[in-house]
């Protein structure tokens, strides 16, 4: 189902991330974790796409499996780093073949082991060239549904770490936008002033296509570390830390605290009119389970 019909039947929409796994007792794991996951009627899941590539075939074949297996719309991510331009029309056409009606562009990161990367050779720079690559793509007629793939990117409520100043990165976003995105996904954030802010913002600057907000609950103290260094620049309010503090190195006491603040920000997001939320799993499912509960959403 294209995102617009999507966004248009669910308010807010609810939807899940997955990384795919690497070995076949974790694709187990995780496909139990799905199917654990589609009584609650996701509006989609997502699934990541590894640095450089590294998941294509991975990526590809999770994305694949939720769309005949299941009754979820997957949306794969894609990224520009270390592609060529017939390496992504490759990966187009062959989600187009299978009907996956939506894609989430991204400008992914370097691999972590090629520290003085060279993208000289990278057919998109920024992610707003490769939102006007699937622009082009879906013009040319080749995906079953004729307005193409419904197009997400992202944005950073806190800012990205590339770009100090504030101003430009709205005028960058607004660009992903004008190029023909359907739709906004954000870094996870532990303050909802902070989203709130960002949505002000994009509303100032003439961006009004529907935001939605990424949450990740935190499930364990390391959990925490590997967080900041994916979602650099976040701020971890007091309060949270100070309930992280008192729960120490007890792992269920950290993960209480951890759903009752994501369920506390959903909550505030839902009060706040938000078009919808994106669960960060870590292919797992109690954190969501809760979660929902506590909304009374189950
Ligand atoms: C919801 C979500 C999902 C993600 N999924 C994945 C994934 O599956 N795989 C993965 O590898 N990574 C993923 N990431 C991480 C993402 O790829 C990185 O954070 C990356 O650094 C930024 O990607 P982007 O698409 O926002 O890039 P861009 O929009 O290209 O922005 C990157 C930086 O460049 C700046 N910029 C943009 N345009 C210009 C311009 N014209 N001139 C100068 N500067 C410019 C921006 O302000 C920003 O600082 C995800 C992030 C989010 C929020």
């Amino acid at each position: 189902m294209h995102i617009k019909d999507i966004l248009n039947s669910n308010d807010p929409t609810f939807s899940f991330e997955f990384f795919p796994p690497k070995s076949a007792e974790a694709a187990d794991k995780l496909y139990n974790v799905i199917r654990d996951l589609e009584s609650y009627k996701p509006s989609f899941v997502s699934v990541t796409y590894g640095a450089g590539g590294s998941t294509r075939e991975l990526t590809h074949d999770l994305v694949v499996k939720i769309k005949e297996t299941t009754e979820i719309p997957p949306i794969p991510h894609l990224t520009c780093v270390a592609h060529s331009e017939d390496e992504i029309n490759i990966t187009l056409e062959r989600y187009a073949s299978v009907g996956i009606s939506n894609i989430l562009t991204l400008r992914g990161d370097p691999p972590s082991s090629a520290s003085n990367y060279d993208r000289s050779g990278d057919a998109f720079y920024h992610a707003a060239d490769l939102v006007r690559h699937v622009k082009k793509f879906n013009h040319s007629g080749s995906h079953p549904d004729k307005r193409g793939f419904g197009i997400g990117v992202a944005a950073f409520p806190e800012g990205h770490p590339d770009t100090p100043n504030r101003l430009l990165e709205m005028d960058y976003l607004k660009s992903k936008v004008d190029e023909g995105a359907d739709y906004i996904c954000t870094q996870l954030f532990f303050d909802n002033h902070d989203f709130f802010d960002f949505r002000d913002r994009c509303s100032l600057a003439g961006i009004n296509i529907p935001i939605i907000a990424g949450i990740m609950p935190i499930t364990s103290t390391s959990g925490i570390k590997r967080m900041a260094e994916l979602a650099a620049g976040t701020h971890f309010p007091a309060k949270l830390l100070r309930s992280l503090n008192r729960a120490g190195d007890k792992r269920e006491s950290v993960k209480r605290v951890g759903i009752q603040h994501a369920a506390e920000q959903c909550a505030g997001l839902l009060d706040g009119g938000v078009d919808g939320i994106h669960f960060y799993t870590l292919n797992q499912s109690r954190a969501t389970r809760e979660v929902y509960a506590s909304l009374g959403l189950t």
